[in-house]
């Protein structure tokens, strides 16, 4: 099975009841990538990326569509096979996981349809037929963001991620302590999440000051060298996210013991192929893990569900997707959602969502 069109979209998700605030970024609106794959075999399979603004990560939409663009002469005629396309695009583009992950998951969305399998069913199996989500509110005033977890506490999400940073750290403190109060022995777990936002001054003294609440660190600083600072002085477990670009570092972070565990982005590592070795070395060292994306329609959450959905249940930290903040589903059927903090994993072939494509107009370039 040869590739032999490609297709690039571009399409416009903005932000429910908008701006969505993080430590370094305000946003109102996404700009998803999409990608259509066409095989001489007459199969169609979709892939997306969707950076999250071009603050967040160093990635920005129009890199996303000019780094496939690149590529795409190149990939005409290649085989799908997914160890064999990835040594391709490396061939023909250093670095850019964020764009590689499009042409991935719309390579396994092809060979879960040739082979009549899921996707997660090509990733090794699913565990599960239902994976965990979990909530992640924005930076708020104390107040606000314990009520909102006191609602999501309610609709059943078993875990809650708050986002701290871009403000006086007491502010952050506080908003910890108001959301405990909440949660507190609900079985409600819970990560602080500051988005490289804290100086190490800050995330040492939230530790210090928050000892009697169990949460998880998440990518409190900016760099690896401010986590391996911080790593001997904290009373708190710490993951790793958007400093775990790639394999590499995954193996040194596991493997010196720099992390307790990951936010990981299935685009930001480079798709659902590098994913599903993160997730064995995870597993070999027992590091839980979340299986993200830091946005994006129904392709990218469909490609986090399947590849949560293998993941050793006890390690899943769980699932995030942006559909609580975007209107609608690109496969008006079988789109993915949410319901109690749960989401049913898609049964195949492939991805197992199909998108109306009429919602992305033409194609931004085609090959
Ligand atoms: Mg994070």
């Amino acid at each position: 099975m040869k590739i032999t069109e490609i297709h690039i979209y571009s399409h416009d998700l903005p932000v429910k009841n908008g701006p969505y605030t993080m430590a370094n970024a305000e946003v109102w609106a996404l700009d998803a990538t999409l990608v259509k794959l066409v095989t001489d075999n007459g199969l169609v399979g979709w892939g997306e990326t969707c950076p999250v603004g071009p603050t967040y990560a160093e990635a920005h939409a129009a890199g996303a569509r000019a780094a496939v663009a690149q590529m795409a002469n190149g990939l005409l005629g290649a085989e799908v096979s997914l160890l064999g396309l990835h040594r391709r695009m490396d061939g023909l583009l250093n670095g850019h996981n964020y764009a590689k992950a499009a042409i991935d998951i719309a390579a396994h969305d092809l060979l879960g349809k040739h082979f009549g399998v899921s996707v997660s069913e090509l990733l090794g199996g699913a565990e599960v037929d239902k994976v965990p989500s979990y909530y992640a509110t924005g930076v708020g005033a104390p107040d606000d963001i314990a009520t909102l977890a006191a609602g999501k506490l309610a609709e059943g999400y078993p875990r809650l991620q708050i986002k701290v940073g871009g403000r006086p750290v007491e502010v952050d403190i506080e908003t910890i302590r108001k959301v405990w109060e909440v949660i507190g022995g609900s079985g409600m777990r819970l990560a602080v999440d500051g988005n490289r936002g804290w100086t190490t001054r800050d995330a040492l003294r939230v530790s210090r000051e928050c000892p009697d609440i169990p949460f998880v660190m998440e990518q409190p600083c900016n760099t690896i060298e401010d986590l391996q600072k911080i790593r001997p002085q904290l009373g708190h477990p710490i993951y790793m996210d958007e400093n775990s670009t790639d394999l590499n570092t995954v193996i040194s972070a596991a493997g010196t013991g720099l992390v307790d565990g990951f936010g990981m982005k299935v685009t930001r590592i480079g798709g659902l192929q590098p994913m599903r070795t993160f997730r064995d070395l995870c597993e070999a060292r027992n590091l839980p893990h979340t299986c993200d994306d830091s946005w994006g329609g129904d392709i990218i959450a469909a490609a986090c569900v399947h590849i949560g959905a293998t993941v050793r249940p006890d390690l899943l930290e769980g699932v995030w997707l942006a559909a609580p903040y975007i209107e609608g589903n690109y496969d008006a059927q079988n789109g993915i959602r949410i319901d109690g903090g749960h989401i049913q994993v898609p049964t195949g072939p492939g991805l197992g969502v199909v998108p109306d494509e009429t919602r992305f107009g033409a194609p931004v370039a085609s090959f």
